[in-house]
């Protein structure tokens, strides 16, 4: 992997590290407290610990990887699936950097932290970062990675944001990636992979399967039934971690206003199932369980951002 991607994963390392938030703590009161009164480090002690390859696994080729993967997602152990999420995570920022306004990438990570202390994996090294993209959209990788664009982020308040993320959280704790990437590499894209080599512009540290299956990933999107669930648990996590539960739909009803040409949109759209697909499963899943839980008053994000 090159300095450049490593030096944006340690941005967005750096930014993880500073929310050390009680993991027995609930309710978006505290939330809130956590966002007025966190101070950031300004260099992590943890930051090298992050970026370097997981313990035992040092220089682990994604070949390697690979092979673990196609024998099953089971062998794949936290280390391999940190190490893998890794190495797509600088797909995805070999695409898009960074957005340079440090004040949103330190509140968006303090809000995903938040929100995945709430998850089923809260000891992954969760990682959250703002692409500097105007399109709308929102990625995850294996281990705690998750990339939300600037387009998205300009786009909604605070429990919509939460939603999205809560969303990407649980493609992360249950695996998502890890099985479409099995899938496809059993379905022999790893093979072809191996003559895109050449074309690597990563400098060979990042396998150049591992690569081509990512990308392939990434514009092909996952398994409709994985984005549903997706959508299902990350409504009741935002619940969990205090937010309105309607923030997810409230999104996806704004994705179904876009025009399906809007190149803004497009991506996500060719991703994922269609908006109103989406919200008739939501609909039947959530019903009115959750309405206790609604209605709470819209936070801008603006506000999140005064000062900072
Ligand atoms: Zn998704």
């Amino acid at each position: 992997m090159n300095n450049s991607f490593l030096a944006r994963i340690a941005i967005a390392a750096a930014l993880a590290a500073g929310l050390q938030a009680p993991a027995t703590a609930q309710g978006i009161g505290i939330f809130n407290n956590i966002i007025r009164q966190q101070q950031l480090p300004s260099a992590p002690a943890s930051l090298g610990n992050l970026l370097a390859p997981a313990a035992g696994n040092r220089g682990a080729a994604g070949g390697e990887l690979i092979q673990l993967l196609m024998q099953s997602v089971d062998h794949v152990d936290e280390a391999h699936e940190i190490e893998i999420g890794r190495q797509l995570a600088a797909v995805l920022l070999g695409s898009k950097p960074l957005h340079p306004d440090m004040a949103l990438q330190r509140y968006v990570n303090r809000l995903g932290r938040w929100i995945s202390l709430q998850s089923a994996r809260p000891q992954l090294p969760w990682t959250f970062g703002v692409l500097n993209d105007p399109g709308v959209n929102a990625f995850a990788a294996p281990g705690g990675y998750v990339f939300v664009t600037k387009g998205l982020v300009d786009r909604v308040d605070e429990a919509e944001l939460a939603g999205i993320l809560a969303h990407e959280i649980t493609h992360v704790t249950d695996k998502h990636h890890l099985q479409a990437l099995r899938t496809k590499a059993r379905a022999g894209l790893a093979t072809q992979a191996i003559g895109s080599q050449l074309n690597s512009n990563l400098g060979g540290a990042v396998s150049a399967q591992l690569l081509a299956l990512g990308k392939d990933l990434y514009s092909s999107g996952l398994d409709q039934g994985d984005e549903f669930a997706a959508d299902r648990n990350g409504v009741t996590l935002a619940a969990r971690a205090g937010f309105d539960p309607y923030g997810l739909p409230s999104v996806l009803q704004q994705l179904r206003s876009a025009a399906p040409d809007n190149p803004l949109f497009s991506l996500s759209l060719r991703t994922h199932p269609a908006p109103q697909l989406r919200l008739d499963q939501l609909e039947l899943a959530m019903g009115n369980r959750l309405d206790a839980y609604a209605g709470k008053p819209a936070v801008p994000l603006s506000q999140r951002l005064v000062g900072r």
